[in-house]
């Protein structure tokens, strides 16, 4: 055993994950607390090995034999997901014991190491740069430890760890807990950053900016400047086209005079792309000069970059310098070799000069190093074809077509990308779906002597994939990014197997198509090495080939031979000759040329995005300006010696060794003198207070006073300080058979008004996940021809229509943009237009339907219809080929969210709706959201959707998960499809899967999917006239069959299962960064005002919401005044909507921090007007209810006890 002096186990005490990116090891200066660290990470380790055996030899002994398994580890993904890394792996078993759990009894039991050594080991290993030991020691903690997401550093740490290894998926879920669970944390800036960075690479690109931006208003140190952050905000406008602001922004940062040279050089490369791809930013001519100046400086700020150069050169391609283009790319291929994309675009290039093979070869180094690249496979095909070799042509089409729709789908890792892409690709992917049609039908139709009798131009697609040129090009590249990605990623790289397997052979012909590959990876690794070691040229010999080869113009007789010599030896190397070579067959070469363009300009210009994401996280998180890693060191050291119980050390040691450490100057150390250390865990929770309903407010208040105010309070509605965050629940685990996957919807049949009023009508819809009220316009003589297009367009021809427009598919297949493959995402734009000009579109469009009908005659199936598509889970691939031929890409256009809430324009329709039984009114005392006391449109106000068949709405829940009312207006029908509220946590996870965001994003289930997860859906036709009872919670998406219109609103029946779900919500929301549009917390205090609660579930949640809002109010006050500020009564205006938080859009209730913003007052939460101001100078703080008038409402809400009656739920 090492040992420690005290001073030295103060600094190891302190040192934990928010040192990271602050504290430079590899400084000399730091040498010392290296050694240190080094030290006790061996120690740690030797303690943890220890244990291990002495618990091996105890259950040899037979003392101890501990009955526990490996604990159900709930995490176990995060365990898998980074599996690959053996190194890793092999670690943790050195420190593994396979036989702890996380009881504290086993603790007691077993010679066991203290959880927390792995913790510490993590962040030791962290700071050393060391991440899969440090993720390793991280997992374990978390498995072993029961409540981990109490230790804020650790979730802090691990989310650290996860992200540079890019599993954005988890490193997204411990920051977004982290921040949920103390939005105060030191480095919250540095967690809001990297949230910002994942959501932008994922395509979620409005919580990207709101996580942006609480990163930019962050005062506290940081280890990346305003400026970084303001560059990836201009970024983030930039791949969502927003052009002018990306560029204006880009532009505002390049005045800074503090903008770093890295800095420079990245904005003026995405300047200049943006000027050669984006036609708004000027005439053509100005375009493309700006392109190259701006890249030309890109370049000289920073030599070094392969991409900039490979811009640059594709940029002199796009006006035609060709030699200025092969140029910049070979000096491109020097700095950053391995790019698929230079190779690409240097094919290209070749295929304009028309030369055929040298185009060829440079594609296949594309396609060998990316084997996904389908802007060079498409330009390959359309090399073949364009020398008549159909086949070749034929195979890597259809290569392009599956590297589009794998990469849309299979890119957990990386996130969705699909979002840059989605519309650039769609037209080539059409394209390319013809092509390949063409090319199969001429294939299975031409006599086989036919298309061979030709002498080939080219060597085939099989043949040149091994050419050793590129193999040997490909090796060395893959070394290097095998090299490359272990550093960065720490994960296996995708082994270079055999070429991308050609279709399969269709038909009776006889194997019309190149043999089939059938040789497994292996096999064809050990052929590639045998030429590889035959084959290979040395080194010198290929730098001197490739100097002869650049040279070819200017050798003399021996150069040339040694030239032919080489070449032969590489058989038919890849000639860097900017000679034009041999001519070859020149008829079709501008529709080629074209056609290339289309392809890789459009594609490439999408990888470039990607690529420069990478590069800008890896620029970011490594940069860190000397001063701010001073100030932040001692900021954080400050407050650490306070945190850990070192109180009993003299301190003094402590921040002297900081000191030396970190070699702070006094200056800066003054300025955080009189900051207050942030305490980021309770140590002493047994003395702090309790709190419970039982308590009155005056009991409240004084236990309030006994909470500490140097920490900020954390307002949670009914979570309970470190209760786990919230987190989509599991899947119910009861099996299921196929036909309760299947379930009948609950339905009911309306014969008369009675029936439509009883009390059992409303039963029954509270009873169901979902159900359908079939005949209720009927029954109560509803006037729906009120809510007729015809009727609407007489009213108010002018009002407002959001139009989604949409791919026409049937209702239960989605299919993505190359039509090759079953998703989830599911495209919908937005625009807007009237109801006069949708009525238009909505009567154009039935009857051209009709004329469509005409034509083919009664044998046109009714692709729409309920029976044709009821069975369609397993239709055979020949009939989906047939509807969606029939079907092609029709786009349809989807009138949503027309807002009916005006009371004067809507008099008739509005008041129609009073016929309604009182628990589906709109509005009803009985119903919560008529106690919002403002209006939330199209949630207490009516909605209308005007539909065209085929009109989605994607799966969602409703906001807050309301309950919600939808008629069918007619004339057609509508289809539902319903999974219960307990089935949430199961989409949750498939959408996850599928990389798209389950509340910010469009999505339609895949079938098939769900029943593999075990979870069940209704399915039903709502006619017109029938009422859609959707109860809280209940995930569903629905598509018009027909023509027609439907009204929708949600209602809150008063019971215990709404309230609570819409907590839940309300939690999970603000988790996600989602905004919450029912205030719950104002909602319960008007429910508490309002309404007498008997139901005892009910009122035992509203009385919690109340304890919490209200001792958080008090606590808050509290603080404020600590801090020196004086909190002014404000009041409220009748009818004020509630209040959320400019910057991050919480609910804020009560305790308003106001700032003025470009002279607009706006309201800030706490922890936003922290972030901005850390001593809340220059911020007013206002209150809307007296303290008084909280607590007499809080003491006056009680159980409301009925004599006799029995409480209904
Ligand atoms: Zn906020």
């Amino acid at each position: 055993m090492i040992q420690y002096s005290l001073e030295d186990l103060q600094t190891i005490l302190q040192l934990d994950s928010r040192y990271y990116g602050f504290l430079d090891l590899s400084d000399p200066k730091n040498s010392e607390l290296k050694e240190l660290i080094q030290r006790t990470i061996t120690a740690l380790q030797d303690e943890v090995a220890h244990s291990y055996s002495m618990n091996i030899i105890k259950q040899h002994d037979g003392k101890l034999v501990p009955t526990k398994s490996d604990q159900p580890i709930s995490d176990g993904e995060h365990i898998k997901e980074n599996s690959c890394n053996t190194q890793y792996q092999s670690k943790d078993f050195k420190w593994g014991m396979s036989n702890e759990t996380s009881s504290n009894k086993s603790v007691a039991e077993i010679d066991e190491v203290d959880v927390n050594t792995y913790c510490k080991l993590g962040h030791l290993h962290l700071l050393m740069y060391e991440h899969s030991e440090a993720l390793s020691a991280y997992q374990k903690y978390m498995r072993l430890c029961e409540k981990y997401w109490e230790d804020h550093a650790f979730l802090y740490g691990i989310g650290i760890v996860y992200f540079e290894f890019r599993c954005f998926k988890w490193s997204i879920k411990s920051l977004q807990e982290l921040l949920y669970l103390n939005p105060h944390f030191t480095c919250a800036n540095e967690a809001h950053l990297r949230l910002g960075l994942m959501l932008k690479a994922n395509g979620e690109f409005r919580t990207a900016l709101k996580h942006l931006q609480l990163a930019l208003i962050d005062t506290s140190p940081s280890t990346f400047t305003d400026l970084q952050v303001k560059f990836q905000i201009a970024h983030l406008y930039e791949v969502q086209n927003k052009h002018k602001a990306a560029k204006e922004s880009y532009e505002f940062i390049l005045n800074n005079k503090n903008v770093s040279l890295d800095l420079k050089a990245d904005i003026y490369r995405q300047l200049g792309w943006m000027y050669h791809c984006v036609e708004c930013l000027g005439e053509k001519k100005e375009r493309e000069s700006n392109a190259l100046l701006f890249l030309q400086k890109s370049i000289e700020a920073d030599p070094k970059c392969g991409q900039s150069l490979y811009l640059l050169g594709r940029c002199y391609a796009g006006v035609n310098k060709v030699h200025d283009a092969f140029l910049a790319y070979r000096n491109s291929v020097e700095k950053s070799e391995g790019n698929a994309d230079t190779w690409c675009s240097i094919g290209v290039l070749y295929q304009q000069q028309n030369q055929p093979t040298d185009a060829l070869q440079a594609y296949i180094c594309a396609v060998q190093l990316d084997k996904e690249h389908r802007s060079a496979w498409t330009n390959l095909g359309i090399l073949y074809e364009s020398c008549g070799q159909l086949r070749d042509a034929y195979a890597c089409y259809s290569n392009a077509i599956k590297r589009i729709s794998n990469k849309k789908i299979g890119n957990g890792q990386e996130g969705n990308k699909a979002v840059f892409s989605k519309s650039s690709t769609n037209g080539l992917t059409k394209g390319l779906a013809q092509r390949v049609k063409f090319l199969e039908s001429q294939l299975s139709q031409a006599p086989l002597p036919s298309i061979t009798s030709k002498r080939r131009q080219l060597c085939s697609i099989e043949e040149a994939w091994n050419l050793p040129i590129s193999l040997e090009i490909n090796s060395r590249q893959q070394q290097q990014s095998v090299q490359m990605q272990q550093r960065q990623f720490g994960k296996n790289p995708s082994v270079q197997g055999p070429p991308p397997p050609y279709p399969h052979s269709h038909g009776s012909q006889s194997n019309p198509l190149p043999a089939k590959r059938s040789k497994d990876d292996g096999e064809y690794s050990v052929k590639n090495r045998t030429d590889h070691t035959t084959q290979n040229l040395s080194q010198q010999q290929m730098n001197t080939l490739q100097f002869l080869q650049q040279n070819q113009k200017n050798l003399n007789e021996q150069q040339d031979k040694l030239l032919h010599q080489l070449s032969a030896q590489n058989r038919q190397a890849l000639k860097n000759s900017s000679s034009p070579g041999p001519t070859s067959s020149t008829s079709t070469s501008e529709t080629i040329s074209d056609r290339t363009n289309f392809g890789s300009e459009i594609i490439s210009s999408d990888n470039i995005k990607e690529d420069t994401d990478a590069n800008d996280l890896a620029r970011i998180v490594s940069t860190v300006t000397d001063q701010k890693l001073k100030i932040r060191c001692q900021n954080i050291s400050t407050k650490l010696s306070e945190d850990q119980g070192l109180n009993n050390y003299d301190g003094t040691n402590v921040s002297i060794k900081y000191e030396s450490l970190t070699n702070c100057n006094d200056d800066t150390q003054n300025n955080f003198k009189d900051q207050k250390p942030k305490v980021e865990y309770d140590n002493d929770q047994e003395s702090l207070p309790t709190f419970n309903i039982q308590m009155d407010s005056k009991q409240l208040l004084s236990a309030v006073k006994l909470l500490p105010v140097d920490e900020p309070p954390i307002n949670f509605t009914i979570t309970a300080k470190n209760a786990p965050p919230p987190a989509p629940p599991d899947c119910p685990p009861q099996r299921l058979t196929r036909e309760q996957l299947l379930p009948p919807t609950p339905s009911v049949h309306l014969e008369n008004k009675k029936n439509a009023f009883s009390p059992q009508l409303q039963e029954f819809c509270l009873k169901h996940p979902i159900a359908v009220v079939r005949g209720l316009a009927g029954a109560l003589k509803l006037d729906l021809g009120l809510f007729s297009t015809k009727t609407l367009v007489e009213a108010n021809p002018d009002h407002s229509v959001e139009v989604r427009t949409q791919v026409n598919q049937s209702p239960d297949e989605n299919w993505d943009v190359s039509q090759a493959k079953r998703v989830w995402a599911c495209i919908s734009h937005r625009s807007h237009t009237t109801i006069a000009k949708y009525a238009q579109y909505q009567a154009s469009s039935f009857q051209d339907s009709l004329k469509d009908e005409g034509d083919k005659g009664s044998a046109g199936s009714q692709v729409m219809s309920d029976s044709d598509s009821k069975d369609s889970v397993s239709n055979s691939n020949i009939n989906l080929k047939r509807k969606r031929q029939k079907n092609g890409s029709k786009m349809l256009r989807f009138g949503t969210n027309v807002d009916l809430s005006d009371e004067r324009k809507w008099k008739p329709q509005l008041s129609e709706l009073q016929k309604l039984p009182a628990f589906a009114r709109v509005i009803s005392a009985a119903n919560m959201l008529s106690h919002v006391g403002h209006v939330i449109l199209g949630m207490n106000t009516v909605q209308l959707y005007m539909k065209v068949p085929g009109s989605r709405t994607p799966g969602h829940q409703e906001n807050n998960n309301f309950c919600s009312i939808n008629i069918n207006i007619g004339p057609g029908d509508c289809e539902w499809f319903a999974v219960p509220d307990a089935y949430w946590g199961g989409i949750h996870n498939l959408c996850e899967k599928n990389s798209i965001s389950y509340l910010h994003g469009s999505w339609w289930p895949v079938l098939e999917d769900l029943y593999k997860e075990n979870i069940p859906v209704y399915r039903f036709i709502q006619k017109p006239g029938d009422l859609v009872w959707v109860n809280a919670g209940c995930v569903h998406w629905v598509q018009s069959v027909g023509w027609c219109n439907n009204i929708a609103w949600n209602v809150g029946p008063l019971t215990a299962r709404q309230y609570s779900l819409a907590i839940e919500r309300y939690e999970w929301n603000k988790l996600q960064s989602f905004k919450s549009i029912v205030p719950m917390i104002h909602l319960s205090w008007n429910l508490a005002r309002n309404i007498k609660v008997s139901d005892v579930k009910l009122f035992e949640l509203i009385k919690m919401c109340l304890l919490q809002s209200l001792k958080n109010v008090f606590h808050l006050q509290e603080y404020v005044k600590s801090k020196g500020v004086e909190v002014r009564f404000n009041g409220r205006g009748k009818n004020e909507a509630s209040h959320y938080c400019g910057q991050c859009e919480v609910e804020v209730f009560n305790v308003l921090f106001i700032r003025e913003q470009e002279k607009r007052h706006v309201v800030h939460c706490l922890p936003c007007a922290l972030k901005l101001s850390p001593s809340l100078q220059g911020i007013v703080c206002l209150e809307e209810y007296r303290l008084s008038e909280l607590q007499q409402v809080y003491d006056s809400f009680t159980l409301y006890r009925t004599q006799g009656l029995g409480q209904a739920h």
